[in-house]
């Protein structure tokens, strides 16, 4: 049997930045999969749906480039040749994984993995057979799929979730996105742009309900401007796919009505993937379909770890490769700080972008802060203008006793990137005024950080 000091059981972000870490601290390391090495988010999350976003955005450029002076002709959309090359994206990426793991010298199992008492793995191979290893430390990062409600089952073709929405093999003519959060209103944003007739439904009162109200309600008159419908407030209580296409019921204060189109997107959350991987086996203890997990990631038997989708933090790619990372870290006897999970920025790639970290300003007030809150709209940078992307503005938050940075809201072009300023500063604990005398290069979208941190202390120059 082989033996290994560190084996990973997955290869998404969680698994395969953990297994590099652990190669680099000296652990003779195996990963085990049982599909593609990079998981969800380079296969089927983030990084596929960031190369149908870029279509699309590309698309919206040439639908408006008269606004930019400019002529293009005539121009259309290949849905077909849009998802190939989102699939491309995500194979190439997947090759990348495959390079970085031979680089590092980590064995790569393939298989599915059941854990085994006496830190042992048996992984049954695609022809059946069965390898069983064992390793001093087993680290479970085995993700997560898309979540299916008892009124929404999905069938694949007129139901579907986001794997098959990033790989229909048509487009269609309309589509209802049940669910607001990230996922959701990322699909409907490209469907819509592809020229999809696209109605969200949200159960919440507010679309991408995680975020600022501010933020939620700018990006519904954005989304309704682009000819998106939405609905919040409202539940789909009964979907009929007999027939041609798919009819939803959808519950609202109003009443009952019946909504019709090709397919519907059911975008409600993600399913923990800890069916039949052993837990039971061995001990694990799991609580409302998470594992349960101490600051470092150990669970209840010891030698047994859990990072990623599978474990109560946010379902998000850098989380799972930042607890991978400390998770290692710790194992390996480095003097490692608990992750902050009150800094993990969040982002949305629709447009316009969404990124935030920290406190809303409603959470700011019910955790009892007295704040200070300052808001540097787009319409006024001249970046923004020259760009032709006024849509937005940068929120921030602060205590206004000690000056701490509670929180940053941003909604428009470009802030997925512009979030991690406010990450760092939240991390070295920087006031407002220091971020004030720290001087932002003219011009950028970067300057309405800066100017809403001024706004916050009465000092805002361009407004
Ligand atoms: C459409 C979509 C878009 C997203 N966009 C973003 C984004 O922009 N930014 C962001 O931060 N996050 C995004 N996410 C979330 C992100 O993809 C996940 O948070 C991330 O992939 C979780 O990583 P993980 O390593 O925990 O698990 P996963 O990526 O789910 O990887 C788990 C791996 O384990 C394998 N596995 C499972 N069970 C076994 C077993 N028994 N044996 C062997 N292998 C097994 C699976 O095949 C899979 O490869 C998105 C998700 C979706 C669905």
């Amino acid at each position: 049997m082989s033996k290994y000091d560190v084996i990973v059981l997955g290869s998404g972000p969680g698994g395969y930045v953990t297994a590099i870490r652990a190669s680099q601290l000296g652990f003779k390391t195996a990963v085990v999969e049982k599909e593609n090495l990079g998981g969800v988010c380079l296969n089927w999350g983030c990084i596929p749906t960031k190369a149908l976003l870029k279509s699309a955005q590309v698309f919206e450029y040439l639908k408006h480039a008269s606004d930019y002076g400019l002529s293009v002709g005539e121009y259309d959309k290949d849905f077909e040749a849009v998802v190939k090359r989102s699939r491309g994206v995500a194979e190439g990426m997947s090759k990348g994984v495959q390079f970085l793991m031979k680089k590092n010298k980590i064995d790569v199992i393939e298989g599915f993995g059941k854990l085994q008492k006496g830190k042992k793995v048996l992984v049954t191979a695609k022809d059946g057979s069965t390898t069983e290893y064992s390793a001093d430390n087993i680290i479970i990062a085995t993700g997560a799929r898309s979540r299916e409600l008892p009124s929404l089952p999905q069938d694949g073709k007129k139901v579907i979730g986001y794997r098959e929405a990033m790989t229909l093999p048509e487009q269609p003519k309309k589509m209802i996105v049940v669910g607001s959060g990230a996922i959701g209103i990322e699909f409907a944003y490209f469907y819509n742009s592809m020229g999809t007739e696209v109605t969200v439904v949200e159960y919440l009162p507010n679309i991408v309900p995680v975020e600022d109200e501010e933020v939620s309600k700018q990006l519904e008159r954005s989304f309704k401007k682009s000819g998106i419908k939405v609905m919040t407030s409202a539940e789909v209580t009964k979907v009929d796919t007999a027939g041609e296409g798919v009819k939803a019921t959808v519950k609202t204060a109003k009443g009952e009505q019946v909504l019709e189109a090709d397919i519907i997107l059911s975008a409600v959350g993600i399913k923990t993937n800890i069916e039949g991987i052993g837990l039971e086996d061995v001990g694990i203890a799991t609580d409302r379909d998470k594992i349960l997990v101490n600051d470092f990631y150990e669970t209840n038997i010891p030698g047994y770890y859990a990072i990623g989708d599978v474990t109560p933090g946010q379902a998000l790619a850098h989380v799972a490769s930042a607890e991978g990372i400390l998770c290692v870290e710790k194992i390996k006897g480095m003097h490692v700080e608990a992750l902050d999970y009150g800094n993990i920025p969040g982002c949305t790639y629709c447009t316009p972008e969404i990124a935030s970290v920290g406190l809303t300003e409603k959470k700011a007030i019910e955790a009892g802060y007295e704040i200070k809150v300052g808001k540097f709209p787009f319409s006024a940078s001249g970046k923004a203008k020259a760009s032709g992307n006024a849509d937005g503005f940068v929120k921030v938050i602060f205590d206004a006793k000690y000056g701490e940075w509670l929180g940053c809201h941003m909604i428009g072009a470009g802030v997925t990137d512009m979030i991690a300023e406010a990450v760092v500063a939240r991390k070295l604990e920087t006031t407002g005024h220091e971020v004030l005398k720290a001087v932002h290069p003219h011009p950028t979208m970067s300057e309405a950080v800066m100017e809403a941190v001024a706004a916050a202390y009465d000092e805002v120059i361009h407004l």
